[in-house]
């Protein structure tokens, strides 16, 4: 594979006369999907029945995809376990970093954090009762906010809204200094920019697979913990199938001897069949590849929207190396403007208050996609089409 062999556009089924730069809220589907999941429902589960978690390996499907994760975010073979959603993996190497660092009493986040990090620690914090704090720093300040009081350092690194880019490895490093332990959330950055979670020793990295994986809707969510302490890192959802020997009924909770021991209860046989499926659109893919395409439509998506839309502001950072591959810009009617845009097909989103987000993915854009989206952003702006009201209704909208 090299980069002249992308676009794949031929692996996905995009609809007609639509533009999909919403890749990083959910992926679009990949072709050989349906068949898949028919056969696992049919054959599988229809004629299988319960002997399908032994026939088809339904049992070991979540460290089997995990595996396949494994490879695309620079862990190796056997850290990463698939289950459950992207909140409730956050809480699990939240919590078993705590345990880790009994004696401290701080967690360390940011306010370019996605809400659902920040809250599922809120919830945890008050359930441990046991006086942790939660310090959410600006993004920019938290290399200045890790000292020896911190217990585990919890971020994001790609910035939901502006696509901003932490330093996974000079933070990760500042963090191990100062004796705390390092999280990070990988939502942004699986399947979008190189990750090499073994290179920058975090302990605990977290991400979802409906995004730039096109696992689908509800896509199971992946953990990563370092080999080296995973005995360490104690479940606190000790589910019956991280236990050592989930099927000897015991009373007692025994966490298993790796990785296996993140998994909570009965796996999403559908969801991850989809998900173990759309992966299949990545092999032969060099994540390096993915990154030079990534920049080069992004900074043709800046030059043309600076060119032809100066009513907007760009609100994601200039320089391609400290974005994701994503791009906001800023104006102040971005909901109703995002609204025209879908309604001519220019799939996006808005983020409130006032941020319309585009997220490039090479495996299936071009170019000429991203010239015809600019030309229409244009035309929706220059022709003020986002007044009309149909445009302003926001109930019930999920943006
Ligand atoms: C998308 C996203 C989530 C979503 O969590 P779910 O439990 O899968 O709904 C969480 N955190 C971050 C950083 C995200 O970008």
């Amino acid at each position: 594979m090299t980069i002249s062999q992308l676009p794949r556009k031929d692996l996905f089924d995009l609809p007609e006369g639509v533009i999909y730069l919403d890749g990083n809220s959910l992926g679009p589907l990949p072709k050989s999907v349906p068949a898949r999941l028919n056969e696992v429902v049919t054959t599988e589960w229809g004629k299988s029945l319960i002997r399908g978690w032994n026939d088809a390996k339904w049992m070991e499907q979540p460290a089997r995809v995990g595996n396949l994760v494994a490879r695309l975010i620079g862990a190796p073979e056997g850290s990463v376990v698939m289950g459950d959603t992207l909140s409730i993996k956050v809480y699990q190497a939240l919590a078993s970093a705590l345990e880790m660092r009994p004696e401290r009493k701080v967690v360390l986040t940011d306010s370019g954090n996605f809400p659902t990090d920040i809250y599922m620690a809120q919830g945890l914090i008050r359930s441990l009762a046991q006086g942790h704090e939660l310090r959410i720093a600006a993004p920019e300040e938290v290399m200045d906010m890790i000292d020896d009081s911190i217990a585990a350092v919890m971020l994001t690194e790609v910035d939901y809204r502006s696509g901003r880019r932490h330093d996974m490895m000079t933070i990760t490093e500042k963090a191990h200094k100062a004796g705390a332990v390092m999280i990070w959330d990988l939502a942004h950055s699986a399947g979008a920019v190189p990750l090499n979670v073994a290179e920058t020793n975090c302990e605990f990295a977290v991400g979802c697979t409906y995004k730039y994986l096109n696992g689908g809707p509800g896509a199971p969510a992946f953990i990563y913990v370092r080999p080296d302490i995973v005995n360490q890192a104690r479940p606190a959802l000790s589910g019956w199938m991280g236990h050592d020997a989930p099927f000897a009924f015991h009373m007692d909770y025994q966490p298993a001897n790796n990785i296996e021991r993140m998994r909570v209860g009965t796996p999403p046989v559908l969801q991850m069949s989809a998900l173990e499926e759309a992966l299949k659109v990545w092999d032969g893919v060099d994540m390096a590849d993915i990154r030079t395409a990534s920049i080069k439509l992004s900074e043709q998506f800046i030059a043309e929207v600076e060119a032809q839309c100066p009513q907007l502001t760009l609100a994601s950072p200039r320089e391609p190396d400290l974005r994701g591959s994503q791009v906001s810009f800023a104006f102040e009617n971005g909901f109703a403007v995002m609204q025209a845009l879908i309604a001519r097909g220019v799939i996006g989103d808005f983020r409130a208050p006032d941020i319309i987000r585009f997220g490039f993915t090479p495996l299936y854009l071009d170019s000429g996609d991203i010239s015809a989206a600019v030309t229409v952003l244009r035309e929706v702006l220059e022709s003020e089409s986002w007044k009309d009201p149909t445009y302003q209704q926001r109930a019930g909208t999920v943006t």
